[in-house]
């Protein structure tokens, strides 16, 4: 998602006659675009504002930006405990950012932080940076109103929007004609997109499908509350939207994910897994997992573990459980799982997954995938690496294709990150 605003950025800051550069030391001015998800996440921008101190010595006109989640949980805060910071843009305020540059460039320190009901940058054109010209995001809502318990996301991104949807199926057409081959949709919770003409995501997946069946279509993320069987046939019904679903399932014990305030419990879960196996055979299924929530006992870890022995995840985002301030969980209860148990636990969880995820790329070999090809592979120059409909990485002989070519790959080894084949 900060990928995706980034270029929405980078859009706003070329019109105003901006341009990137590739050298920190040459920049007249520093974006920094943040996220508050975990505490770890914070430290890091924090380092990374200290090491930008040395440039702006350098170069005494130089101005630094934070942007995002952090500005907008912090706001003025940050300017006086990071003094380098000159500009502080909350996600919503980013048109407003040619302004407040000018502010800045008098001298004095900028703020604007006031999130909005309606913003979503429908008409900008997001500048495609670092892109590899074959797969690209477009953002389809904004903002969050799930409100689980430990999660900042609603409070720095604000209420919950989509995007009309005639504006996003013209930027997934001009991306297919200038030759990308691969769409990711966006939100934080896709399935509760809706439009005022009734569009819900199931319909709005169905309108990208049919830009083009050349173009790929993949999406991220659905909330296992809100994922129907709609949605799973719409999905059975056209080929180029990738059988691959990302459902987090956070926690495999009930207690835990009442605590958590998820709206569903581990039988809605795994009737929710049952429906993807018979609606979509073949569809890879990957989750996150938080360890070491408020008062999450052995029993509640284990039953993590069961439910992920049990769905056999093809992949999985795992963390331990970071305490955000002025969330609910930070209002309700106590962070009382110690340090040590929370790294046990992650350590048990990642390497089940890792087991896991190795025993699902075995299962492959053998197997005949149509390939999307990336980028030639950083290893040799000889390989091609893509991903198949399951968005697992494909590494093979480079021969005469190149990105943006489907290319069927028989799969004859495997890592537990990677498949390797041969073209057939
Ligand atoms: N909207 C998405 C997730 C967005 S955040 C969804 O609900 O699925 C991505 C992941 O970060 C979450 O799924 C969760 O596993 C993790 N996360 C969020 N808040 C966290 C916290 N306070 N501590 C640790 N992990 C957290
Ligand atoms: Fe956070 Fe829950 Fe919203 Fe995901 S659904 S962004 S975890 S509040």
């Amino acid at each position: 998602m900060n990928f995706s605003d980034t270029q929405i950025v980078g859009s706003i800051m070329t019109d105003h006659n901006f341009e990137t550069t590739g050298n920190i030391a040459e920049a007249d001015l520093i974006f920094v675009n943040t996220c508050s998800i975990r505490d770890n996440a914070e430290k890091r921008v924090r380092a990374r504002l200290q090491e930008f101190k040395r440039y702006k010595k350098q170069k005494p006109g130089l101005i630094i930006g934070v942007l995002g989640c952090m500005a907008e949980r912090l706001k003025e805060q940050l300017i006086s405990e990071e003094k380098m910071v000159d500009v502080i843009v909350g996600p919503d305020a980013y048109r407003d950012l040619p302004r407040l540059l000018n502010v800045a460039e008098g001298g004095q320190k900028a703020i604007n932080v006031i999130l909005s009901a309606d913003e979503t940058y429908a008409d900008i054109n997001p500048v495609r940076l670092d892109s590899n010209g074959v797969s690209a995001f477009i953002s389809i809502m904004r903002g969050c109103e799930n409100f689980c318990s430990y999660c900042v996301v609603p409070y720095t991104r604000g209420r919950e929007r989509s995007r009309d949807p005639l504006t996003i199926v013209k930027e997934a057409g001009e991306l297919f004609s200038e030759g990308y081959r691969e769409v990711t949709l966006l939100g934080q919770n896709v399935n509760s997109y809706k439009w005022d003409d009734g569009t819900g995501f199931s319909k709005l997946l169905e309108r990208v499908a049919m830009v083009n069946p050349l173009l790929r279509v993949r999406f991220a993320t659905s909330h296992p509350k809100d994922l129907t069987d709609e949605l799973l046939h719409t999905m059975a019904a056209y080929p180029n939207i990738c059988r691959s679903i990302h459902l987090p399932v956070q926690s495999g014990s009930d207690r835990i994910l009442k605590l958590m305030n998820r709206k569903y419990d581990s039988s809605w879960y795994r009737q929710r897994i049952e429906a993807i196996r018979k609606i979509l055979p073949g569809c890879a299924i990957s989750t996150d997992i938080i360890t070491g929530f408020c008062s999450e006992t052995d029993q509640d870890h284990r039953d993590t573990l069961d439910m992920m022995n049990w769905v056999a995840y093809d992949y999985a985002f795992m963390f331990k459980y970071s305490e955000r301030p002025d969330t609910l969980a930070h209002k309700k209860y106590k962070d009382d799982v110690p340090e040590e148990v929370k790294s046990v636990r992650l350590q048990e969880i990642i390497n089940l997954q890792q087991e896991l995820s190795f025993r699902s790329n075995h299962a492959d070999i053998g197997k005949t995938f149509e390939v999307l090809a990336e980028s030639v592979s950083r290893k040799s120059g000889k390989e091609l690496s893509g991903r198949n409909s399951q968005n697992k990485v494909v590494v093979f002989p480079k021969k005469d294709y190149k990105p943006g070519d489907f290319i069927n790959v028989k799969v004859n080894a495997c890592t537990p990150a990677t498949l390797k084949g041969e073209v057939i």
